[in-house]
């Protein structure tokens, strides 16, 4: 039986025997090779999706926020907090929940996919809304967390990037070594330095032969890492990376020097685009910031050759139902007909004749 991301890589994770594990069974999500989509888009490589949005809570943010809370309750913290904007209050409040412990998120007003909001407000989080940006509640709640007994447990907190690198253990277990291309959409950028740190841990335990290249993606309108300076006021539709000022920005750019991957941008219409391909031709639906991931390997293929025999992964890092609102937005409306067959065959035909 599958227990979580603790007990599968517990040699690889700062925890003892005594360690209190708090987990609901995150991770081991599947690694989908995509069928359709290589064709369209001319790649050769075989590519696959990690569908990070079958975690516990919708994304991949359980897999550190298991060994945070987990951290957390061993060092008797009664009360944790973030930043987010939404999924980590998401992963926190229900951490905390099966914790027993208090939550407090701050998100910023307005800018929060319904989905993660009804999240947080069920697992009984205190939930605060703040007219600023993520940016702004990550600054106040950093200065909170040092002054009072609170623990954070945004990305900052070292035990959520060590519970994240077990995606890449998972993903070199799966695939029996490491992929060629990670791609990977930035925000925060905890998630790429959380990877980065598991396939170089993996590699020097020669639990695989090499290392991928790591190409995070950011959207084009919260770019600060690939403009070079902050962005103060980061926009897209892509919530989840609607980010100005990454707090690993630093360790973002060391792996993609290390891995010699790279750092770019996707608009916002890419992303909308590679998210409704994923979902029309594959079967899988992601949140819009995941489907950078996917964007990324589009948009790098037009200049670039991808060869048979490379493999790539994309990190789907949240599902779609998160984001209900911008899913019914972009997709065709649902056709009103008459409660009777000739009304439904009248609509139904085109299908008919084309099959
Ligand atoms: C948090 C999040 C990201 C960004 O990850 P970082 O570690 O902040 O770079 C991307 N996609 C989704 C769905 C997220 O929840």
């Amino acid at each position: 039986m599958w227990k979580g991301v603790i007990e599968a890589y517990r040699m690889f994770l700062p925890v003892t025997d005594a360690t209190p594990v708090v987990s609901l069974c995150e991770g081991n999500t599947p690694l989908i090779q995509l069928h359709n989509l290589p064709g369209l888009f001319n790649i050769a490589a075989e590519w696959y999706a990690k569908y990070e949005g079958l975690n516990p809570t919708g994304s991949f943010k359980d897999r550190g926020m298991c060994m945070a809370i987990t951290k957390a309750k061993e060092a008797g913290s009664k009360i944790v907090m973030c930043a987010s904007t939404g999924n980590t209050s998401a992963a926190a409040a229900a951490y905390a929940a099966r914790a027993g412990m208090a939550c407090c998120v701050l998100i910023p007003e307005g800018k929060i996919a319904l989905g993660k909001l009804s999240q947080a407000m069920l697992h009984g989080a205190l939930v605060l809304q703040i007219q600023g940006n993520f940016d702004d509640a990550l600054t106040l709640v950093r200065e909170i967390t040092a002054e009072y007994p609170i623990t954070l447990v945004n990305s900052l907190n070292p035990y959520r990037i060590e519970g994240q690198k077990t995606g890449a253990f998972e993903i070199v277990d799966q695939l029996g070594d490491a992929p060629d291309f990670h791609f990977i959409p930035v925000g925060n950028a905890g998630n790429i330095t959380a990877y980065w740190k598991g396939y170089t841990e993996y590699f020097s335990h020669q639990k695989s032969t090499k290392l991928p290249k790591m190409m995070g993606y950011q959207a084009a309108g919260s770019a600060p890492i690939v403009m070079g300076h902050p962005i103060e006021h980061p926009d897209t539709i892509a919530t989840a990376i609607r980010i100005g000022n990454p707090a690993s920005w630093q360790q973002a750019v060391a792996a993609r020097d290390e891995s010699g991957g790279l750092i770019d941008m996707v608009t916002d219409d890419e992303i909308t685009q590679a998210q409704q391909m994923l979902a029309g031709h594959e079967g899988i639906f992601c949140e819009p910031a995941s489907a950078a991931s996917i964007a990324g390997v589009i948009k790098y293929a037009q200049a670039n050759r991808f060869e048979s025999g490379q493999r790539i992964v994309s990190i789907l890092t949240g599902h779609g139902l998160k984001d209900p609102t911008r899913a019914i937005e972009i997709a065709s409306r649902p056709v009103v007909v008459d409660r009777t067959k000739a009304a439904i065959l009248k609509v139904l035909s085109p299908m008919l004749e084309s099959a």
